[in-house]
Parts: C-alpha cells; sequence; structure tokens
C-alpha cells in the first residue's frame, strides 16, 4: 500500500460543496488502494480577513498573537473536511499541526518545520483512517503557535510527504497546474506537463504565487515527486521533478513578478573590507530574507548597497540599517516600495548566449525603464516600477516565446 499527500488550497475548499468535492478526491484515492493524507488551506480568503482584522486593532500586531489568529482558518477547515469524510462513509480524523508534532523555530510568521512526530499520523493510518492535517502551522518548542508564511499550507503537505515517504505529494489549486506565466495577467501562458525542481524554485522564489517555495525546496531535497494540478477537472496537471538530462531544454521555461519586495540602498558606505557583510548579518540576525544584493563601486571612498528585502520585513530592516549606518558611518538610508521585480527563468539559459540582451531589448521596445539587473545561471531579474509590471511581464513572455514551451 502506497501513501499520497493530498493538499487543497483555499480557492479549492472556499464553501462546504467544494469541501465535499474535495474529499470525494481523497476518499478516490483511499478506495484505490493507497493511505492518504490530506492537508487544507483556510477556507477562500479567511486568512486575509484575519490579518485584516488584526490591523484594525494595531498597525504592527505582535506577531505570536498574529500567528494564535491566523492559524485559526486551518482549524475550520480540517474539521469540515474530515466530516466531509465521514460523511461519505469513509472514517477519518482531523488534527492541528501542534497535535502532530509539527515542530518549528520560532520565528513567527515564517517559520521553518524542524521535525514531525510519526506516531499519531502512522497509528491513524494504520486504523484506515483518512488523516486531516492544518497546513500552515506548527508549534515551536515552547508550545507557541507558528505560521509559515503566507502560502505555506503548500510547505506543510510537502513535509508531510516527506517524513511519511508518501509516492507523490499532490496540489490541488484552482489552476489546471503551473503555466509559464501566471495566467490571469499572460492570457496565452501555456501549461507545462513537467517542470524541474530547480527551476520551479526559481519561479516560486522569484515570487510565482502557484507554490510556496519552501515547499518545492523541500521536494527537491526529500526527492518528492510533486504533482500540481486543479481541484475541478480530471487533467494530469504538472509533475515538478528532476530534470530529465537527455532533453532539449528551452531557453526560458517560465516568467515571474515579485511586488511584495522593497528595495533599501544605503549611500556613501565607507568603501573597505567589512561593510556589506556587517550591514547584512544585523539583517540576517532578525531572520529577514535579503535579495538582488548590489554593490556601486565607490566613489571618494564611499559606496552605495542595494538590496531587496520583504515588504512586510521593510520597517524592521529600516530600524536596523539606520543604527548600523550610525555605526559604520554611512551617509544614508533609503527606501523604495513602488518595484516590482521581472525575472525569467529556464536551465536551458545555460546552453544560450543572448539571453540578458533578449529581455533588456523587449523592455526597452516597451518602454519600461529598468532600474536594477541581477542575474544567475538560469534567472536574470529586473527591477521595474510596479506600475510598468505587468505589461512589462506579457513582453518578456512574448520574446521568450514562453507560448510555445510545453
Ligand atoms: P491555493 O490557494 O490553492 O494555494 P494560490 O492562489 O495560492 O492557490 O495559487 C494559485 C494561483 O497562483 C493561481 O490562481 C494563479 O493565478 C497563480 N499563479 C501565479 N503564477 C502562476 C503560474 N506560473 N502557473 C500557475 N498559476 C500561477
Ligand atoms: N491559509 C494560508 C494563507 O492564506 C496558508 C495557505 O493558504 O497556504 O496564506
Ligand atoms: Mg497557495
Amino acid at each position: 500500500m502506497g501513501l499520497v499527500v493530498h493538499k487543497f488550497g483555499g480557492s479549492s475548499v472556499a464553501d462546504t460543496d467544494l469541501i465535499k468535492t474535495a474529499a470525494k478526491r481523497a476518499i478516490e484515492t483511499k478506495k484505490g488502494g493507497d493511505n492518504v493524507i490530506v492537508v487544507v488551506s483556510a477556507m477562500g480568503n479567511e486568512t486575509d480577513r484575519l490579518y485584516e482584522l488584526a490591523s484594525q486593532i494595531m498597525k504592527n500586531p505582535p506577531s505570536r498573537e498574529v500567528d494564535m489568529l491566523v492559524s485559526t482558518g486551518e482549524q475550520v477547515s480540517i474539521a469540515l473536511m474530515s466530516m466531509a469524510i465521514q460523511s461519505f462513509g469513509q472514517d477519518s480524523i482531523s488534527f492541528l499541526g501542534g497535535q502532530i508534532g509539527v515542530r518549528t523555530d520560532g520565528y513567527h510568521e515564517k517559520a521553518k518545520i524542524i521535525g514531525i512526530e510519526k506516531e499519531k499520523v502512522e497509528a491513524a493510518l494504520a486504523e484506515g483512517k483518512i488523516v486531516v492535517v492544518a497546513g500552515f502551522q506548527g508549534t515551536d518548542k515552547q508550545m507557541n503557535i507558528t505560521t509559515l508564511g503566507r502560502g505555506g499550507s503548500d510547505t506543510s503537505a510537502v513535509a508531510l510527504a516527506a517524513v511519511f515517504g508518501a509516492d507523490v505529494c499532490v496540489i490541488n489549486k484552482d489552476v489546471d497546474g503551473v503555466y509559464t506565466a501566471d495566467p490571469r495577467i499572460v492570457p496565452d501562458a501555456s501549461l507545462l506537463k513537467t517542470i524541474s525542481y530547480d527551476e520551479m524554485l526559481e519561479l516560486a522564489g522569484m515570487g510565482a504565487g502557484v507554490l510556496h517555495s519552501r515547499a518545492v525546496e523541500l521536494a527537491k531535497k526529500h526527492s518528492v515527486p510533486l504533482r500540481v494540478r486543479s481541484s475541478f477537472n480530471e487533467k494530469p496537471g504538472t509533475l515538478v521533478c528532476v530534470e530529465d538530462p537527455n532533453k532539449e531544454q528551452p531557453m526560458a521555461r517560465g516568467a515571474t513578478f515579485n511586488k511584495k519586495e522593497a528595495r533599501v540602498t544605503i549611500s556613501g558606505v565607507p568603501d573597505k573590507p567589512g561593510m556589506a557583510a556587517t550591514i547584512l548579518k544585523h539583517i540576517a540576525e532578525r531572520n529577514i530574507n535579503v535579495d538582488m544584493i548590489i554593490q556601486n563601486p565607490g566613489h571618494s571612498g564611499l559606496a552605495d548597497l542595494t538590496f531587496t528585502v520583504p515588504k512586510s520585513d521593510l520597517h524592521e530592516t529600516l530600524g536596523v540599517c539606520r543604527e548600523v549606518s550610525g555605526q559604520i558611518g554611512a551617509k544614508d538610508v533609503t527606501s523604495s516600495e513602488n518595484i516590482a521585480k521581472l525575472s525569467v527563468i529556464g536551465s536551458g539559459m545555460r546552453a544560450y548566449p543572448g539571453v540578458a540582451s533578449r529581455m533588456f531589448t523587449a523592455l526597452a521596445k516597451e518602454n519600461v525603464n529598468i532600474q536594477n539587473i541581477s542575474t544567475s545561471e538560469i534567472k536574470i531579474s529586473c527591477i521595474v516600477a510596479e506600475e510598468d509590471c505587468d505589461r512589462s511581464l506579457r513582453a518578456v513572455h512574448h520574446a521568450f516565446e514562453l507560448d510555445k514551451v510545453e
């Protein structure tokens, strides 16, 4: 007997009819002879609603209490899901993250899973039950409830799949699979049959909301095959797996954007060894993720350091930067939130020249000003003004002929 983890996102459990539909899919898998763990998100936009409630109380609510609040959405959906499964005659049991020992670190609102205990889930599976687990949450060493960051129930599902050795982790969504770009913004985006872990990692890391990037990281690390498919039809969707080394890769596999980051510039940093390390060390100590680090060559012994951080961490980052700037004698700290990071990714890039110029030409034709650029082996990213983002994405998608990629 194998094991399948089925994850249902918010839009797949947005009302009780959808919950019943999802329950039937889980039961079908169980009847096919596999054990089943179901991981669910909060219903519809419930998590947004809970965040909004917190913001009505205060501007920067304490994150421990935020987690206490926003984790409740999943408690509702696991109970309803387990009821739905039982209403169809299949035995089932629901658990919160903490109840099955989903242990995390203590970084509220962006906690990482450290381990998952096996006993309870294994016992329930052995009794023939479908086990329904609340995604997005765990508890830290002190039993505080933590959450894994927005979209984090994908990560809960993959972590469970890894720990229990699932044959596949099925991520059931409101889209048919992974497209070459967000189909809501690029109508001619194409549905990918497969995508490698590395490419998916870059796409998710650069903002494609279709999968939580930590989920892809874990899937890669533990070789968990991920199938991303629609909750609403029987199409096979996209398999995220190891790259086939014998297949010729297209220059690009996808394009994406991230409007959730802000740019910070520290100007007039003394141009001597250790400065960037000092600044970034202080930010890292707060567990803030920094991306796109760019340092301009110094003039008159002074350099500028620019990087991006999640907008949700900007307030804290600026506080840290101002403090460190004072200590190291830097001149000024500025930030901009009106930006979007546009990225094109593809492992085929390694083999093609002219990738960057193709992107820049596409943006120039659209009269879009590129503010910053960074590249890796399989990715190129540009920062543009937020209002230019969507048409830039369409232009770049077209320039890389992503509508023809499978
Ligand atoms: P869930 O609630 O199931 O986790 P999400 O809303 O988090 O679903 O993610 C699905 C959404 O991700 C889709 O509706 C789609 O608009 C968006 N998306 C962004 N980029 C992509 C992409 N490359 N392929 C598919 N969907 C994408
Ligand atoms: N409910 C959480 C959110 O909306 C987690 C998830 O859906 O993955 O971010
Ligand atoms: Mg999601």
